[in-house]
């Protein structure tokens, strides 16, 4: 029952909400401000004004905003690469190697051997050039910053022009769009062929005075199929060459390793191979297939790669120490035996055999026991994710969820509210747990979230 009092009267004070507002763990000037932008909401309503209500609202703008920190989530959508998710985990050894750097001084930029200024990223530039077979190397950001990066370096005011065939004027996700790209970094779009249809004179007629580079895009997130077709790489590359015009490839999600070695996978694009079959610069990103943490790399002609360094931008986009740090050690994995490759999180995922996923399902579903709802086991086909493989399946093995009452959808909304939240894929009639992006140290976790959402 709601009471009617005299508005002001009704309004518990802020001090008091304080004591009665459940998280506690939020910085107390943020809680405040919900408080004020609470109270501020029901004075203007005078049907809330009931101290219980205003409580009520406290808390749940509270549980709002303690949501939106950024906090771990168990991923059990079998989606590898999961942009939303922070896209790939790191190992464990790759967060020590930045932990050490972060927290004492270090050689970020510092020669050791002259005791003077030295050049950020070297080591790293040098095993990458070694990886892929390149005569130089440079690391930013991400790959969106790489590709902006080297459209301004290549490009001028009398060569501004960026050929690119219609079929790769792609959007990912995130809104990142290639013709809004080229228009971020100055460059002039000359559209080439058709959407499904682009052959070598396309390119040959384009080419002008104005011409600065060839662009190839990965298409990342989408396929063609039926009457297509594109140069070759060393056709592209050919005619570039002759033009005496670079060639350069967005690779996107290029991988350093063959990814055919799982069975279910075809192989993806790799940079050395793009920079062998004639490709004069190659940028991809240092978070999809390659493992490792957020960063662009950029690898091909020192030339080129020299101007992109020189590159006034490149100072807004170069890698911290901590990113650095991380990428360190993942290309000195790159460099290994093959088997320390095992140590990307990644890739230990797309080991997993699927045997050994039925037997933790089985362990799960055997804790779980009689409760409320049915839990199974059925099979799943995950995804690489992050505009890799698009059309790869990962055969998997996935927890069912059916809890009598509860939609799909519901069980989704639940399985989120509790904590470590659970992300499943909501299927027509139940909730599925792919269990290939779950590690196996989260099982237990994994299965009192349930058991939570069960109660
Ligand atoms: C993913 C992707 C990008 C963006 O990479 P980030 O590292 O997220 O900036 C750029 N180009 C292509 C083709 C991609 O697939």
């Amino acid at each position: 029952m709601k009471q009617k009092v005299h508005p002001n009267r009704a309004i518990p004070s802020v001090g008091r909400i304080l004591r009665e507002t459940v998280d506690h763990s939020l910085p107390r000037p943020m809680v405040l401000k919900v408080i004020r932008k609470t109270l501020e909401a029901i004075r203007n309503d005078s049907d809330a004004l009931n101290a219980e209500t205003i409580l009520e609202q406290v808390n749940t703008e509270l549980k709002a905003l303690a949501d939106s920190r950024i906090q771990p989530v168990i991923n059990a959508t079998g989606v590898l690469i999961h942009t939303n998710m922070g896209r790939i985990p790191l190992a464990n050894e790759v967060l020590q190697a930045t932990h050490k750097i972060a927290i004492q001084y270090s050689t970020l930029e510092y020669n050791l051997r002259k005791g003077q200024r030295g050049k950020r990223g070297s080591y790293i530039e040098s095993c990458l050039a070694g990886l892929c077979g390149a005569e130089a190397t440079a690391v930013v950001n991400n790959c969106a910053a790489a590709l902006v990066l080297v459209l301004k370096a290549l490009t001028d005011d009398t060569k501004d022009e960026v050929l690119i065939s219609r079929g790769e004027l792609i959007q990912i996700g995130g809104g990142f769009r290639i013709p809004d790209m080229l228009v971020a970094a100055g460059a002039r779009l000359r559209e080439v062929g058709t959407t499904n249809h682009t052959n070598l004179d396309d390119y040959q007629r384009a080419i002008s005075g104005r011409t600065a580079l060839i662009l190839r895009v990965h298409r990342s997130n989408f396929v063609m199929s039926g009457f297509v077709e594109s140069p070759s790489r060393t056709e592209l590359s050919k005619l570039a060459n002759e033009a005496g015009i670079p060639l350069f490839e967005d690779l996107g999600s290029g991988a350093l390793i063959e990814t055919s070695r799982w069975s279910s996978l075809p192989n993806a694009s790799k940079p050395q191979d793009a920079l062998q079959e004639g490709v004069d610069i190659v940028c991809f990103s240092g978070d999809k297939l390659m493992g490792g943490p957020q960063a662009g790399l950029i690898v091909g002609r020192e030339s080129l790669i020299k101007k992109a360094r020189q590159h006034p931008f490149y100072r807004a986009v170069r890698c911290d120490k901590m990113v650095l740090a991380a990428l360190q050690i993942v290309v000195e994995t790159y460099l290994g035996e093959d088997d320390s490759l095992k140590t990307i999180p990644l890739y230990k995922m797309l080991e997993q055999s699927t045997e050994r996923l039925q037997k933790r399902a089985e362990k799960i579903v055997e804790a779980w026991g009689g409760r409320r709802g049915k839990l199974s086991i059925q099979p799943h086909n995950g995804k690489i994710g992050g505009g890799a493989l698009p059309e790869a399946q990962v055969p998997s093995i996935a927890l069912k969820l059916n809890i009598p009452g509860l939609s799909p959808d519901a069980l989704a909304d639940k399985c989120r509210a509790v904590s470590p939240p659970v992300i499943g894929v909501v299927e027509k009639d139940a909730l599925v747990l792919d269990l290939r992006t779950v590690f196996p140290e989260q099982d237990e976790d994994l299965l009192s979230s349930l058991l939570a959402v069960s109660n």
